[in-house]
């Protein structure tokens, strides 16, 4: 049975009603009594009823309140400017009131940072929060965040200690580096380094290598904005070494490479190599630096995947500073890692902008624990990253099949296996077009846009992509605990249909 509405007719508002039918114009009404709040129930009254009971289930009564006291201010706003020549006096009706204020709240709920299905077949998806972390890396994370911890404190002598002195050691090890630093992220890397290295001097650069990495990060703004002069060598698809030998002069301060992570340059190539450019710079004592852009720590390759540097192989070629990210192929929080000699490394912590771009404990423990994960080879099984980017045809299949099973028995669902290509993304591995098995799905009269915005606006929100008009998942980046998750909102999805 339905609640009596709450009625917001008043006397007051009906005389003026009367009074403006007999005046025929409405410029002359006292319209005081329709702007009166009275006109509509009090907040408090509408928090009684059962409508915003049920709503107070899912949404703490803060966010209920807040979001009809809003709702009751718009549809104010909209009777002071409108006409009100209907000649019916406005009854208040709650229905369509707390339907306005459920979409509110809805969407309110969908801006908040959450949980997300990846079913983009994307690993290291950026705008997803590329790696999802180790549960290893989880459990640091937790233990330190929750409590008190050493993160400044030598234990040995109760003195005040170096911030991540294990997490330096561990990519010593990992990488063959001098000395090791970590920072925000690859971002803040490049940008201490060179602030660290090349103010008032010349940075040395490829055109091949002129890049924007995404967010309108360009290494060549980056350059500029650290008060140095970005000297170009070479052209788009063709530098020599020598291109930077004849560059440099007196004020050069840095030879930059800056590994090409998110495009490809094909036909008639020529780049430097590291261990060249590491050469010259030797010779003429001027620091090379490497912007790896993912940083691998171990070679995919006798996986099958194509050829990723790993920072270690960076290291061995003989630069003096590296500087990679921490959640791309390597499966980590977010942060920047500088890795090098002993003295520029040193150098770039005691400069004074390290200390607004280091990382917190948060990150320093999930990356210690992730590194730890390398360092006792188990990476592989389980970094989360690595792990998709590893499945087998079979594995894939199998989860392909499942899902496909899971939705089949949901009318008008059809849903189709297929064979498809995935990427690895975040500027990592950008020429690795990985075999996948995707789902195709349509849920007629659902288009496949609106399929997908329906599917955005579950919980948790499955997102996948548009392939040949169709939508897709790709099972590359669902887990298997997820398949259920989606059959969940398709569930959802089709019975919303059903009731119109
Ligand atoms: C991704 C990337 C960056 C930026 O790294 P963030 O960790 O996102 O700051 C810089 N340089 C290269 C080559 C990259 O691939």
């Amino acid at each position: 049975m339905q609640k009596p509405s709450l009625d917001c007719r008043s006397s007051a508002a009906q005389a003026a009603k009367i009074w403006h039918d007999k005046a025929g114009y409405y410029n002359r009404v006292d319209t005081r009594a329709f702007r009166h709040p009275s006109r509509f129930p009090a907040v408090h009254a509408l928090l009684e009823t059962s409508p915003a009971h049920a709503l107070t289930q899912t949404f703490s009564r803060v966010q209920v309140r807040d979001t009809v006291r809003a709702e009751l201010e718009r549809l104010r706003s909209e009777q002071r400017g409108g006409p009100e020549s209907d000649g019916q006096p406005c009854a208040f009706d709650e229905h369509g009131f707390f339907e306005a204020v459920r979409r509110a709240l809805d969407t309110q709920h969908r801006a908040r940072l959450q949980r997300a299905v990846n079913a983009t077949g994307i690993v290291i998806h950026t705008n997803m929060g590329r790696a999802p972390l180790a549960s290893a890396a989880l459990e640091a994370v937790r233990d330190v965040a929750q409590s008190y911890s050493n993160l400044e404190l030598d234990l040995e002598t109760g003195k005040r200690g170096g911030r991540g002195g294990q997490t330096e050691a561990l990519l010593r090890r990992l990488t063959g580096a001098e000395a090791a630093l970590v920072v925000n992220n690859n971002a803040a890397a490049v940008l201490l380094a060179l602030s660290a290295f090349a103010r008032d001097g010349e940075v040395i650069l490829s055109r091949g290598e002129m890049v924007e990495i995404g967010g309108a990060f360009r290494i060549p703004d980056v350059i500029t904005q650290n008060g140095a002069r970005l000297v170009e060598v070479g052209t788009t698809n063709k530098t020599r070494l020598s291109d930077y030998a004849q560059a440099i002069t007196p004020q050069t301060k840095l030879l930059l490479k800056v590994h090409a992570s998110n495009f490809q340059i094909v036909g008639f190539t020529q780049s430097v190599a590291l261990a060249d450019l590491a050469r010259l710079g030797r010779e003429r004592g001027v620091l090379v630096m490497e912007d790896l852009g993912s940083g691998a720590l171990v070679d995919l390759s006798p996986y099958g995947l194509p050829p990723e540097p790993t920072a270690g192989m960076s290291m061995r070629s003989g630069a003096d500073i590296v500087a990679c990210s921490g959640d791309k192929l390597l499966g980590g929080p977010q942060c920047g890692l500088l890795l090098g000699k002993k003295e520029q490394i040193a150098q770039m912590a005691d400069h004074p902008l390290f200390r607004a771009l280091r990382a917190d404990k948060m990150t320093l423990a999930a990356l210690e624990a992730t590194l730890r994960l390398y360092d006792s080879e188990e990476a592989v099984r389980e970094i989360p990253t690595l792990r998709m980017l590893l499945q087998t045809p079979d594995a894939l299949a199998r989860r392909a099949r499942r899902l496909r099973l899971a939705l089949a028995k949901l009318p008008p669902v059809t849903a189709q296996v297929r064979d498809g290509v995935g990427y690895s993304g975040g500027g990592t591995l950008p020429e690795a077009a990985l075999p996948s098995k995707l789902v195709a799905v349509s849920c007629p009269p659902l288009t496949a846009d609106s399929l997908a915005q329906a599917l955005r606006r579950c919980r948790p929100p499955i997102i996948g992509r548009r392939e040949d008009g169709q939508f897709v998942m790709d099972v590359r980046t669902l887990r298997d605990d997820e398949v259920p998750l989606v059959a969940g909102a398709f569930r959802r999805i089709t019975a919303g249909l059903e009731h119109g």
